[in-house]
């Protein structure tokens, strides 16, 4: 049942706004959750989960029904032509010393079951559209969106918003994604972070066997990234030359397709078929079916704070990086399971508001790390000079954060 009252308000029914929910349900929080969406997620966008978010997941019981429904990646090599260099994640501790590549849509089912179980209200179709901050809580304004029908010759769906009402929570979590309304109704700037990267990206589906391999392929002036799934898919993601999207027949920006509710140009299997000879000439495996593909732009941004008083962002709402090594949504998690016990702390105790203000400084501390990790890195005397010579591309690319990047850096001589 809907309540016009709560203590967390979670905005944005994404994986790492689910997440959220289900940490604050498991601490006893009571919690609600919008989604602006009539439905979730239906393809796997960010597709893999690091070590460090299965182990989270695994802390809420959910993490072995998902092991068994992926696959383990156990290893990252880099290639040039031929494979040059490799690191292995069993190096890692920690109960999932391995990737798993899951589509994103199994991981939101499983969380919005349990969430069910724990009687969470998801609000499918509603949006905030306005917050205002009073003393210890916060006011949020909610739209909710109905379907109507209009048009004289041809009906054409339109959503419209049929209902405003209010809700007051004692906090409220934007993980509202990277168009965060939270975000900007909180005046938070989202700052570049570098150029923008177009990556062509196709999922599709081969005979061949699963590969338990992450493949990256460092050329001069291009990273692509293999990510093997079950039951012979793959996604490979080939970074474009910049505006090649516009030229190129094979890229074709008048055949729109449609990706959650943003319209990607459409690229053909001929294109994939080229990229994969020209690049990654060693995978042979024939393609079948291409299931999805689409020419993507991939910006790298960061909020230039997390949040403010009762108000807190996570996980794409804050940040975006490029999508080798997924580790927007996965530091997302990480992100939320800070948030969520700093926030339980402070529903008990109103006077210990400065943990909250701490979750911002700690993350846009990581972030601003990470992002200039690679100019940091350096290579041992013993270092391959393959390597070496890339040091500063290799960040991005590895499915790990904070400390597990440390143990897989020194396997390549960082
Ligand atoms: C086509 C595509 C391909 C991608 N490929 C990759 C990849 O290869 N690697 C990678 O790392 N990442 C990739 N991503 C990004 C990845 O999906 C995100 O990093 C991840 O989903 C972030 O999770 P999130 O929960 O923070 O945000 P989102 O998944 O964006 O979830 C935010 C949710 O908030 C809802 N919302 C927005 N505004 C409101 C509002 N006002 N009120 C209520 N609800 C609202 C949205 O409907 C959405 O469901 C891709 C994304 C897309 C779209």
């Amino acid at each position: 049942m809907l309540k016009r009252k709560t203590d967390v308000l979670v905005v944005g029914g994404g994986p790492v706004g689910l997440f959220t929910a289900l940490q604050l349900a498991e601490k006893g929080v009571e919690v609600q959750v919008l989604e602006e969406q009539w439905r979730a997620a239906s393809r796997s966008y960010a597709l893999a989960l690091h070590p460090a978010s299965l182990s989270l997941l695994g802390e809420l019981g959910i993490a072995e029904a998902l092991v068994d429904r992926g696959n383990r990646v156990e290893s990252v090599g880099f290639y040039e032509h031929e494979k040059r260099a490799e690191v292995k994640l069993d190096a890692l501790s920690g109960d999932y010393p391995f990737v798993l590549v899951l589509p994103q849509q199994a991981l939101e089912e499983a969380l919005r079951e349990r969430l069910e179980e724990r009687g969470v209200k998801i609000l499918w179709n509603h949006r905030i559209a306005g917050l205002e901050q009073q003393g210890d809580s916060v006011s949020a304004h909610i739209e909710r969106l109905s379907k109507e029908s209009t048009g004289y010759s041809v009906a054409r769906t339109e959503w419209v918003v049929d209902k405003s009402f209010e809700i007051q929570a004692s906090i409220v979590v934007g993980a509202d994604g990277h168009r965060s309304s939270v975000r900007r109704l909180l005046e938070i700037d989202y700052e570049d972070q570098g150029d923008p990267h177009v990556f062509a990206v196709f999922e599709f589906v081969t005979g061949a066997e699963a590969l338990h391999e992450l493949q990256v392929v460092l050329l001069d002036d291009s990273t692509s990234v293999l990510w093997p799934m079950n039951d012979g898919r793959f996604r490979w993601s080939f970074e474009l030359e910049e505006g090649l999207e516009k030229t190129d027949p094979r890229v074709k920006s008048r055949l729109l397709v449609q990706l959650r509710d943003e319209p990607f140009p459409h690229v053909t299997q001929e294109k994939l078929e080229e990229l994969i000879a020209e690049r990654a000439p060693w995978f042979s495996a024939p393609v079948e079916e291409v299931l999805w593909s689409a020419a993507i732009r991939f910006e790298r941004r960061l909020a230039s704070s997390f949040g403010v008083g009762h108000v807190w962002l996570v996980g794409d709402s804050a940040h975006l990086a490029l999508p080798m090594g997924i580790q927007s949504m996965n530091i997302g998690f990480r992100e939320a399971a800070d948030l969520t016990w700093r926030i339980a702390s402070v529903l008990v105790n109103p006077g210990s508001a400065a943990l909250l203000e701490g979750y911002g400084d700690h993350w846009r501390s990581e972030w601003q790390n990470l992002l200039g990790l690679g100019a940091k890195l350096r290579p041992r005397e013993d270092t391959d000079p393959w390597v070496a010579g890339r040091a500063p591309r290799i960040p991005p690319c590895v499915p790990v954060s904070g400390e597990d990047m440390g143990v897989l850096f020194r396997q390549l001589g960082l």
